[in-house]
C-alpha cells in the first residue's frame, strides 16, 4: 500500500508513486531511471543574494538530460499499454530527445519535428536514438502546423503539449518530489521557467492528488512563472490581466526550450499563476548569462539557461516583495548546462 512510510523503501524514481499513475500493468512501464531529482540548499549563492533558504531542484540528473525526460516517459509508457506502435511530437528540442529515447526502449516509431535553429545536440541526440526527425523553418508553432499537415499520411498518435493527458501526469510527479523532500510540507514560493506550462501545471496538479490523499493541507506555494524577454507571452497576458496569450510573433532567446509562442495551455498557466498568488516575470539573456555564471561559480551546477531564469528573477521578486530573506524557495534547474555548450565561456 502507498504511505508516507513505504515510500522511504521505494526506488529512486517517479515509479515510486506507481499507485499515482495511470500505466495499469508493469511490464508496460518504460524507464531510463528517470525523476527523484536531487533537491540542493543554494547556501553560498543563497547567502550572496540575501536569502537564506534557496533550493535548487536538478532536474538535469534526468535520463537525456531534461526534465521532459518525466512526462515522455509517462507518454509512451501509456502509449505502449495502449497498444499505439507511432508516435509524432513537434518540440524545440528537449521533449524531442526524451521522446526518441522512450520510444527507442518502447520499440514504438517517433517523429520529431524541430524548429531548423534548434540547437545541434538536440538533433544528434534524436538520431542516434533512431528517431525521425524534420527540420521546419521558424518557431515550435511552424513545426506543430508541419506535423498537422502530414498527419494523415502519417498516422501516428500526437503527444503535443497539453494535447494528450499523460505527458501531464509525469509531469506532476516534479509536485509529489518536492512535497516529499520536504517533509511533505510544501516550500513558500516555486519559481518556473515556462514555455507550454506542463510543469507549473502538472505540479499544481499534484498537490492537489497529495491534498486528497491527506498528505497535505490546503496550502500552496506561490507558483512564479519566468520567461525570457524575448519570448513573454505568459508574462505580457498577467500583465495586461488577459484571460490568455496573444501570439509572440518574434521570438529570440538564449534559452531555447521557452520559445513558445503560445502555449496551448496558456489559461491554465494563467489560472494556476493567479490561484496561488503568484506572478509571471521576464529576465533578459544577459541576466539569464550572468546567473547561470553565478551559480556554476558559488555552487557547482552547470544550469541551462532556462533554468538560469528562475535564478535571474530572484532580484526582481524581492524588489516587489514577493519573496523574502526567510522563506523557502525553490527554483527549476530544468536541463543539464552540458546540452548547451554553445552558451557557456
Ligand atoms: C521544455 C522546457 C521548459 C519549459 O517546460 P514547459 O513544460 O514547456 O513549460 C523549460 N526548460 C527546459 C530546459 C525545457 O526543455
Amino acid at each position: 500500500m502507498l504511505t508516507k512510510t513505504a515510500l522511504r523503501s521505494r526506488q529512486s524514481t517517479l515509479w515510486r508513486y506507481q499507485e499515482l499513475l495511470p500505466v495499469q500493468r508493469r511490464e508496460n512501464f518504460v524507464t531510463c531511471g528517470e525523476g527523484f531529482t536531487p533537491m540542493l540548499h543554494l547556501k553560498r549563492y543563497g547567502a550572496n543574494i540575501g536569502l537564506s533558504s534557496l533550493w535548487l531542484k536538478d532536474e538535469g540528473l534526468n535520463p537525456t538530460g531534461s526534465f521532459k525526460a518525466r512526462g515522455l516517459c509517462l507518454a509512451v509508457s501509456k502509449a505502449k499499454e495502449l497498444g499505439i506502435r507511432k508516435v509524432l511530437l513537434p518540440s524545440a528540442g528537449n521533449a524531442g530527445s526524451a521522446l526518441a529515447a522512450y520510444a527507442a526502449q518502447a520499440g514504438l516509431e517517433a517523429h520529431v519535428f524541430l524548429p531548423a535553429n534548434t540547437p545541434e545536440t538536440n538533433k544528434r541526440e534524436i538520431r542516434t536514438y533512431g528517431a525521425h526527425l524534420v527540420e521546419v523553418e521558424g518557431t515550435i508553432s511552424d513545426a506543430a502546423k508541419r506535423m498537422s499537415s502530414m498527419k494523415d499520411e502519417l498516422n501516428g498518435f500526437d503527444l503535443s503539449t497539453m494535447k494528450e493527458p499523460y505527458r501531464l501526469e509525469g509531469k506532476k510527479t516534479l509536485g509529489f518530489e518536492i512535497a516529499e523532500q520536504f517533509d511533505w510540507k510544501l516550500p513558500d514560493v516555486i519559481v518556473y521557467p515556462t514555455g507550454g506550462g506542463t510543469g507549473l501545471i502538472g505540479m499544481w496538479k499534484g498537490f492537489d492528488e497529495l491534498e486528497a490523499l491527506g498528505w497535505i493541507g490546503a496550502e500552496r506555494p506561490r507558483m512564479i512563472a519566468v520567461q525570457p524577454t524575448g519570448c513573454a507571452p505568459i508574462v505580457r497576458a498577467w500583465e495586461q490581466k488577459k484571460p490568455e496569450c496573444e501570439f509572440w510573433e518574434r521570438t529570440e532567446t538564449i534559452a531555447v526550450g521557452l520559445r513558445v509562442p503560445k502555449a496551448f495551455a496558456d489559461w491554465l498557466i494563467l489560472r494556476v499563476i493567479r490561484e496561488t498568488h503568484g506572478t509571471a516575470v521576464a529576465v533578459s539573456d544577459d541576466e539569464i548569462r550572468d546567473a547561470l555564471r553565478d551559480i556554476a561559480e558559488t555552487e557547482g551546477v552547470l544550469m541551462c539557461p532556462e533554468g538560469a531564469a528562475t535564478a535571474a528573477a530572484l532580484e526582481r521578486l524581492k524588489q516587489v516583495n514577493l519573496i523574502a530573506r526567510d522563506q523557502t524557495i525553490v527554483i527549476l534547474n530544468t536541463a543539464s548546462g552540458l546540452k548547451y555548450s554553445e552558451v557557456l565561456s
